[in-house]
């Protein structure tokens, strides 16, 4: 199947089965804005949890906070929101659709590599054994060719971006040739700058409202506050603040789903160290970030780095890790090391010294900070991606089965009593509520066993226990795994055991601490 239709039906999964739904469906939907619905809010919630643990309980340095979405509208000012957080947007004038112009060239490149892997590919296939692909890269004329076409374009565009030259940018897409998906034209407006940031007022009008500015990323809520928990908290550098919430960003273009919202939300790690020290803990919180990912066990093929070549006005170094997403390797994470750009930028704005003493030293100075910035529906959309399957069995069917890591299922046990009658309801029953209390179990009477495993198996739900007659003599029920399908027979005793183990979030943590 081509990936743009296993990517549509993980869409229609995700409405089907309760994990994501359009927000405002019955008034057709809000672009780029959506609705976590049964399931889908317990994943996320178990992603946030994995998150926060790995921050928090894991490291006795790290500190959460949770701030306010409406902030002073100084601190976009300092920050430089206000000035820089532009995307540049160019219009076709046939298709009346808005583009970024970043993407569109992006895409560009992104196609000569396809093009490039395609060759290989062809070329594996056509020499079989013998193939010797570093030879056939570095001697096709067509890679070759190609590939210089991708190198010039690329340097190009770099260029471009670092100099925000937006008149160069709409020059590439022409040259290029890039036409409109919709219209297939090339009558393109100019390249023009669009900030990203909602605006609204706080106070009426009466009282002399003023404008503020929704957050469009969380890390300056915790900038704000880096004196009230340095001193409050007693932190001594190197310490780091974390949080999760909402943000904001006017997004130009609405894409792939949950993978570009208008309103999302972000895990944001602000990490304060010496200076000096910033890219020795840059590449510290590489691997620490990494590793976090892996440990779902995904297939360490489907990550990589990305390191920036345009640097944001604040950033000394920075790396994004993508994901193997069904349309392409995309930015999950991003880390950023930040300098001391935003303290000393508040510490102007404001009139307040911002710094550290440190007591080794007898010195101040201002913290440098390594930022790990991660986006929560963008790892919903990846652990989605990564989790659907349709597998063929041998008799022939094919079951929907979301194989979640199971510490981030929404429902960790189905407890299913074989028939609706003879005291079996009862005594499954009795079985969710013992083990309520540990972990998210569901009750299923409905429908023939088959259909209930299917039901399960489609919201990703690591185990289901069948209470058959046999349990009202033994007390030991049948124990069916989702991946593999094989069923046991274990004591209803040792359930509670046997399942927490795998499902709690403890489990993930134990690999990367
Ligand atoms: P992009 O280049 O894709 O627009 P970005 O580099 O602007 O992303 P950051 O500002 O580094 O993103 O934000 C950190 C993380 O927040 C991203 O890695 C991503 O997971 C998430 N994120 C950013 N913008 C959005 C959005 N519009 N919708 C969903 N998640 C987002």
């Amino acid at each position: 199947m081509a990936q743009e239709d296993i990517f549509k039906k993980i869409v229609s999964h995700c409405k089907e089965y309760g994990f994501v739904f359009p927000s405002s469906d019955i008034y057709d939907g809000l672009g780029a804005v959506y609705d976590y619905g049964q399931n889908g809010v317990e994943l996320k919630n178990n992603i946030k949890q994995y998150w926060w643990q790995s921050m928090v309980l894991l490291h006795e340095n790290i500190v959460g906070i949770d701030s306010a979405i409406f902030m002073h509208p100084t601190i976009w000012k300092a920050s430089g929101h206000v000035d820089a957080f532009n995307d540049p947007l160019i219009d076709n004038r046939d298709s009346k659709k808005r583009y970024r112009a970043d993407v569109l060239i992006e895409d560009r490149i992104a196609a000569y590599e396809e093009k490039i892997e395609k060759e290989v590919a062809k070329a594996r296939k056509r020499f079989g054994e013998s193939f010797d692909e570093a030879q056939y890269r570095a001697t096709s004329p067509r890679v070759l060719e190609t590939q210089q076409k991708r190198d010039a374009l690329h340097a190009r565009y770099a260029e471009a971006m670092n100099a925000m030259n937006l008149e160069e940018l709409g020059n590439i897409i022409r040259d290029e040739e890039i036409v409109c998906p919709i219209s297939g034209t090339r009558n393109w407006t100019e390249v023009r700058q669009f900030n990203l940031m909602f605006k609204t007022e706080v106070g009426s009008t009466a009282e002399g409202a003023s404008t503020i500015y929704l957050r469009p990323e969380t890390a300056q809520g915790i900038f704000v506050n880096y004196l009230n928990v340095q001193k409050t908290g007693r932190m001594k550098v190197p310490f780091g603040i974390a949080q999760i919430g909402k943000a904001f960003r006017n997004e130009i273009v609405a894409r792939q789903f949950i993978f570009r919202m208008r309103e999302f939300e972000q895990m944001e790690m602000q990490f304060f160290v010496k200076p000096g020290t910033e890219l020795e803990w840059f590449d510290r919180w590489k691997q620490t970030r990494l590793a976090w990912h892996q440990a779902l066990g995904f297939g360490e093929e489907n990550y990589r780095f990305h390191d920036h070549e345009k640097l944001a006005h604040y950033a000394n170094a920075a790396a994004d890790i993508e994901f193997r997403m069904p349309f392409g390797f995309k930015e999950v994470e991003g880390i950023h090391s930040r300098t001391n750009f935003d303290l000393s930028q508040h510490a102007k704005f404001s009139g307040r010294k911002i710094e550290y003493f440190d007591p080794e030293t007898n010195e101040s100075y201002t913290p440098y900070v390594i930022e790990t910035s991660i986006g929560v529906d963008r790892m919903f959309l990846s652990v989605m991606c990564h989790s659907y399957e349709e597998e063929r069995l041998e008799n022939g069917e094919t079951r929907t089965v979301l194989k979640l890591p199971a510490a981030l299922a929404p429902t960790k046990l189905a407890v299913m009593p074989l028939v609706r009658k003879e005291g079996l309801p009862e005594k499954a029953r009795e079985i969710v509520n013992d083990l309520k209390f540990h972990f998210n179990c569901k009750y299923d009477e409905k429908d023939s066993i088959g259909k209930r495993y299917r039901r399960q198996d489609a919201v990703g739900t690591p185990y289901c226990i069948t209470v058959d007659h046999e349990t009202m003599k033994d007390d030991c029920v049948t124990l069916r795994d989702r991946d593999t399908m094989q069923q046991q027979r274990v004591r209803i005793s040792d359930l509670r055991a046997l399942i927490e183990e795998k499902v709690s979030i403890t489990s993930l943590l134990k690999k990367i601490n």
